[in-house]
């Protein structure tokens, strides 16, 4: 499914978000149409598959994880972020009886076992009143603001919730899990984009079309392991500006080195998480020749051979161990300065 007129305002400037801010912006100009239904229930669906596994890569590999936060297992979303011309057509289509609405719970969360059900409209979580978050129209303000919100309830402890369903209250009560601290966001863009900010992984809506789901966990469990490692931390702690000239000078050793950590990481990460450990390497051997090959060649990442001859041997390390969760040794590492050595942990294919 393509998103041709979403009318959905998306977070765009991710260095805010680290502060809680989300610059808005409106991805297209969205024409009114007689029934935006399918279109939502589209977009509800990708969003969902995102969450799903993110959520199955954060929970379990909490242990691995020195960031963590309240895991619900909730997807939300707000009215404010449908642009002027499908807000009203959102509200009739998901209700939103209250601005913040539960888009979906992912599957034997805290959320879903307690009996939440999508598009019930909260109107409080534990100290969380809704009717208190500022909100402006266009912006994702109020959705960010309740997400950080929960992200820091305490966890393991009951959590009441109030909720509208079919204009009527209900009152339910959950325990939030450790899952690691990360956000997990579909970027509605068609793109086959995907990235981490340190405290957010987005991935684009073209993989979501074209890829199965081993493998984009794979594409989500390395950006994950960006995260995990703090990359965007320590190569600022390098002077280098996360994200911008990746590919030049002095800068392209650290970039590869994360790289590469990421890659070896994102084995753990799927294994943990029960995904076979050889998906990302599936991912490669389609991806790489059709879109990082040639002119498409990037000069912040490795060649693609060569990452897959790197996450197949540590793919063979993985296989040999039984126990889960694996906790790998080299997650120390998170806590060093970046060397920029990517040579003596990347496998050449030749
Ligand atoms: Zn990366």
């Amino acid at each position: 499914m393509k998103f041709p007129f979403l009318g959905r305002v998306r977070c765009a400037y991710l260095g805010l978000l680290a502060a809680g801010y989300c610059a808005p912006f409106v991805l297209w100009e969205a024409p009114a149409r007689a029934d935006d239904g399918p279109l939502f229930e589209a977009v509800r669906a990708a969003d969902l598959r995102v969450a799903n596994m993110g959520w199955k890569l954060a929970v379990s590999n909490a242990p691995l994880c020195d960031r963590l936060e309240a895991g619900t297992g909730m997807q939300l979303h707000t009215l404010d972020q449908f642009d002027a011309a499908k807000r009203e057509s959102a509200r009739k289509h998901f209700g939103f009886s209250t601005p913040v609405a539960v888009e979906g719970v992912v599957a034997d969360g805290p959320a879903a076992q307690a009996g939440l059900r999508i598009d019930d409209a909260l109107v409080r979580i534990g100290p969380i009143e809704i009717a208190k978050l500022a909100g402006r129209p266009g912006t994702t303000d109020r959705l960010v603001a309740i997400q950080l919100a929960i992200a820091a309830l305490p966890i393991g402890a009951p959590v009441a919730v109030e909720v509208i369903r079919a204009g009527a209250p209900v009152h339910l009560s959950f325990r939030p899990v450790p899952a690691c601290k990360s956000r997990f966001e579909l970027e509605l863009d068609g793109g086959f984009g995907a990235s981490a900010d340190g405290s957010m992984v987005q991935v684009g809506s073209g993989l979501l079309d074209d890829y199965p789901e081993d493998q984009l966990a794979a594409v989500i469990a390395h950006e994950f392991a960006h995260n995990i490692l703090h990359h965007r931390e320590r190569l600022e702690a390098r002077g280098v500006a996360y994200g911008l000239l990746a590919g030049f000078g002095g800068n392209v050793k650290y970039f590869r080195q994360t790289e590469v950590q990421a890659d070896l990481l994102s084995v753990y990460l799927l294994a943990n998480a029960g995904y076979p450990v050889r998906a990302p390497i599936s991912f490669w051997q389609r991806f790489g020749p059709s879109k990082a090959g040639g002119v498409l060649r990037s000069r912040s990442h490795p060649a693609w051979r060569d990452r897959i001859a790197t996450l197949a041997a540590e793919a063979l390390k993985v296989e040999a161990i039984s126990a889960r969760p694996i906790i790998p040794a080299s997650l120390a590492e998170r806590g060093k300065p970046l060397d920029g050595d990517w040579q003596s942990i990347l496998i050449r294919s030749r």
